[in-house]
């Protein structure tokens, strides 16, 4: 069992004169086996979150709960937590077995025999037996990340803590570890926290998302929600790459009317806007935009000023009066610099927000999305 309850959690720090709140209010439930990620920008909170619950840090407020019982006092060692680092934090003066034991030896009054028994059997999972005698200066980066998974699998803790583990590796063996570990995490069933940047890893690897900004929680979603039901304007632009295209736009006789162009909207949509009217931000996803003919009604027109060949897709940044807009094509199609593409956004797929607040007014649904292309390629 390893179900978390982090309740009104904050985080303040004295920096000089200085107060930083690095988490506030933070309220998030954890399932027994779940697999969270934790996403964000930089300085957003996710690590002093981590730290706080391993025990590392002392919050200034609210409470941490694993399976019912209040843990925030406790000391780290009375936890049963284990956290993996971004930098492995392996000794190096011992060898690959001796670190993997090393918790073991200290925490636990289990014999040497056991601690044995119990580091060959991770070292098999791992696919380690061959470097069990080599100290961490002999190995691989990839190699080094497996004895400091190894050595907090090795405690079969009720919760794993990562933080941004697989930063330090090669773009090849972060796509084969990133695999790896999410097998893992499904064979043993522990509840796990995953700290990263990374967008790929964030859509891919957990059952659902924290979003972070500013030390608070901007949405608690699977990877689909957060993506095609995004709860504010911060959401959708961090969610998804290359990110959704915004728009400044007035709401004014059942169009969004921005400088460059005109968008008008069906009975259907404006039923949804019902009590909305003035300034919006309208967004679209670059695999949402479709390239139409010149003489569509609605169509808008733009100038490719520059493109990326990724292969498969090709990014395309167009203009539209003075703003750049992000266009995903098919990688087949050759468009150069300096030509016209007649773009439309489709309906169903536009997302509209407050202004002001940035809160969501109208967005997308999971249901309606599955039914669709999600690369609605032109
Ligand atoms: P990154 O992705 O860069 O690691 P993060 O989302 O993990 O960032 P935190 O490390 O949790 O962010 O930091 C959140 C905020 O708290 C930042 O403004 C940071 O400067 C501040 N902070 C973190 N630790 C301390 C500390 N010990 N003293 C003062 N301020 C701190």
């Amino acid at each position: 069992m390893g179900k978390l309850d982090i309740r009104n959690l904050r985080k303040e720090f004295l920096d000089e004169d200085r107060s930083i709140v690095a988490v506030e209010d933070l309220n998030i439930d954890i399932d027994d086996g779940e697999f969270l990620i934790f996403v964000g920008p930089s300085g957003c909170g996710k690590s002093t979150t981590l730290r706080c619950i391993a025990g590392l840090e002392s919050p200034t407020g609210g409470n941490i709960l694993l399976n019912e019982t209040d843990i925030t006092n406790k000391p780290p060692t009375e936890r049963d937590i284990a956290m993996v680092f971004q930098n492995y934090a392996l000794y190096p003066h011992l060898t690959a077995r001796k670190n993997i034991g090393f918790g073991l030896k200290m925490s636990t009054d289990m014999g040497a025999d056991e601690i044995e028994r119990r580091v060959d059997d991770v070292a098999e999972m791992m696919g380690i037996e061959e470097i069990l005698e080599k100290k961490p200066g002999e190995l691989s980066g990839g190699q080094q990340q497996r004895v400091a998974l190894g050595r907090a699998i090795v405690r079969e803790p009720e919760v794993f803590l990562m933080d941004e583990p697989l930063s330090n590796l090669d773009a090849k063996l972060r796509t084969t570890m990133r695999t790896e570990l999410q097998n893992l995490q499904q064979d043993l069933n522990i509840t796990t926290i995953y700290v990263t940047h990374d967008q790929t890893e964030a859509m891919t690897m957990g059952d659902r998302i924290a979003i972070l900004n500013d030390g608070k929680l901007q949405q608690l979603g699977t990877p689909l929600e957060c993506y095609y039901e995004p709860a504010n304007r911060f959401v959708a632009g961090f969610i998804g790459s290359p990110s959704m295209n915004f728009f400044e736009v007035d709401y004014v006789d059942g169009a969004l009317v921005h400088d460059t162009f005109r968008y008008d909207l069906s009975p259907k949509a404006r039923e949804q806007l019902v009590g909305y009217e003035g300034r919006m931000t309208l967004g679209i996803r670059p695999e949402s935009i479709e390239t139409v003919p010149a003489d569509e009604p609605g169509a808008i027109s733009t100038t490719v000023s520059v493109t990326e060949p990724m292969g498969e897709l090709t990014y395309a940044y167009v203009d539209i009066g003075d703003q750049t807009c992000t266009v995903t094509l098919s990688g087949e199609r050759m468009v150069e610099s300096g030509t016209t593409l007649t773009i439309d956004f489709p309906e169903d797929k536009i997302h509209l927000f407050d202004p002001d607040t940035g809160e969501t007014v109208k967005t997308r649904s999971v249901s309606t999305a599955t039914d669709t292309n999600v690369d609605a390629r032109a």
